[in-house]
Parts: structure tokens; sequence; C-alpha cells
């Protein structure tokens, strides 16, 4: 495998750079910036799981990916990394507003996500909500929804905030991530997440990563995705 390029690659990646680095196992060998890099580093991951190699090389070229693996296989930055080395390739400032959108079924696994989100891009400048519902007073959310470039949100709350604030714009969207879809879609979220994804920019990257492959999760990445990269990692038993 060819060391990665010394600074940060600008631009997107080519098919050619994604044969290079389809065989990385580490982190550190991927073509993503030195701030993610540090964060990865300063969270002690170093090797990467298989749903990270098998999506990584994709979603750094800007595919979709439509990515099936069991809980616990470390889905949570297989789209993180891609979701912060987007933004900081389209150089990607404070002031341009909602960049990603990150949609996890619970408030919980919203909260962990969020957790993972600030260690990991602790070195980059992006500001990030978490949009839960409960906890936060939505009004006081409404105010500052538009200076975020990154949101973690529940279904519910991100329609609300679509519906109700006035002025929200995420016309500028790069990245939708639909986390945990097959748990979004038990959670009997599906009509908010059809007009949730009905008002989004679709010039977009998508990914969206499921422990499991249901039929309604197909429905959703018929939906959602455009030309996914399929990727289904389990361990033989
Ligand atoms: P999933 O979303 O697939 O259920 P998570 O992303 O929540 O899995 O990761 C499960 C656990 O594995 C977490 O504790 C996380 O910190 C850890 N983990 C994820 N990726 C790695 C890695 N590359 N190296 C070491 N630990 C990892
Ligand atoms: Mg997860």
């Amino acid at each position: 495998l060819p060391p990665p390029p010394p600074n940060a690659p600008i631009g997107r990646i080519d098919d050619d750079t994604y044969s290079r680095y389809a065989g990385a196992t580490r982190f550190d060998q991927l073509p993503i910036s030195s701030k993610t890099k540090d964060g990865l580093r300063k969270a002690e991951f170093v090797d990467m799981t298989d749903i990270q190699k098998a999506s990584l090389p994709h979603a750094l070229c800007g595919r979709d990916i439509l990515g099936a693996a069991k809980t616990g296989s470390g889905k949570t930055l297989a789209f993180l990394i891609p979701v912060l080395e987007k933004l900081y390739r389209e150089r990607w400032g404070p002031e341009f507003g909602v960049g990603s959108i990150i949609i996890s079924p619970t408030r919980e696994l919203g909260a962990q996500l969020f957790d993972v989100l600030k260690a990991v891009g602790k070195f980059h400048n992006f500001s990030a909500g978490l949009l839960i519902g409960g906890r936060k007073d939505v009004n006081t959310e409404k105010e500052h929804v538009n200076e975020l470039n990154i949101l973690v949100c529940t279904p519910g709350r991100l329609l609300q905030h679509m519906d109700e604030t006035p002025n929200f714009d995420c016309s500028q969207l790069q990245v939708l991530v639909l986390d945990e879809a097959d748990r979004i879609l038990d959670v009997g979220f599906k009509k908010t997440l059809n007009a949730i994804i009905s008002q989004l920019p679709k010039h977009r990257q998508t990914f969206l990563f499921s422990a499991t492959q249901t039929k309604s999760v197909q429905d959703l990445a018929r939906l959602s995705l455009k030309d996914p990269e399929y990727l289904s990692v389990h361990e033989e038993s």
C-alpha cells in the first residue's frame, strides 16, 4: 500500500485513488486530514474494524453507502469520518450553515454518537448540535440551529425544526446519515423520515447504516440513496 499523501487531499478522490486505499487496515493509512487523524489517535482508534475497512475507502470517494453490520461492529466511525472529511474538503466554515445531518433513532443513541463526534472531531472547527428533544427547550434551539454545521438529531425533532423554525436552512446540505436505520423504522418513523428526505436537497452524499437488512430498510435505501455501494459485513459463526 502506498503511503498516503502528506497533506489532506482537497477535492474528490477518483476511482484510481480508491483502489490505492482499498487495502488499508489502519486509520492512518487513509487519505484523511491530519485533524481527523489526530482526533482518532487521541481517542485511541488505530486499526479499522471490518465495516470500516469495507466502507471508508468508498465513502471517502464520495459514494453513497448502504452498510449492514451487526451492533458493536463500529458503524459510527464508518460515517463520522467521511462526514468530517467532506466538510473539511469543502472548506466548510461556521457561516456556511448546516452541512451534515445525522439521524439517530433514539435520544440515547444520538447522545452517544454526539460524544464520538466531539472526540474524533475535536481538532476541526465545525460547530455541532444535538437536537433530540426532551431535555432542551426547542425555542432556544431554534435561535441557534442555523449556526450549526453538523446536526445530530432524532427524526421527530428534526422535522419539528423543518416545520416550525423560521429560516431553518438545509439547502447547502452535503452529507445525510441515517444511522441504525432498522431501528429508526422500528420506532415508527417511516413517515417522518419520508417527510424529512423530501425536503432535503437531492445533490448530496448519503450513508445508510443498519444492523439488519429488512424490506423496509431496502425501501428507505431506494428512497434516499443514489447508486449506493452495498456493503454487508457478517462474521462467520
Ligand atoms: P455499532 O454502531 O456498529 O453498533 P459502534 O460504532 O457504536 O458500533 O462501536 C462499538 C464499539 O466499538 C464502541 O465502543 C467503539 O468505541 C468501538 N470501536 C469502534 N471502532 C473501533 C476501532 N476501529 N477500534 C477500536 N474500537 C472501536
Ligand atoms: Mg451504532
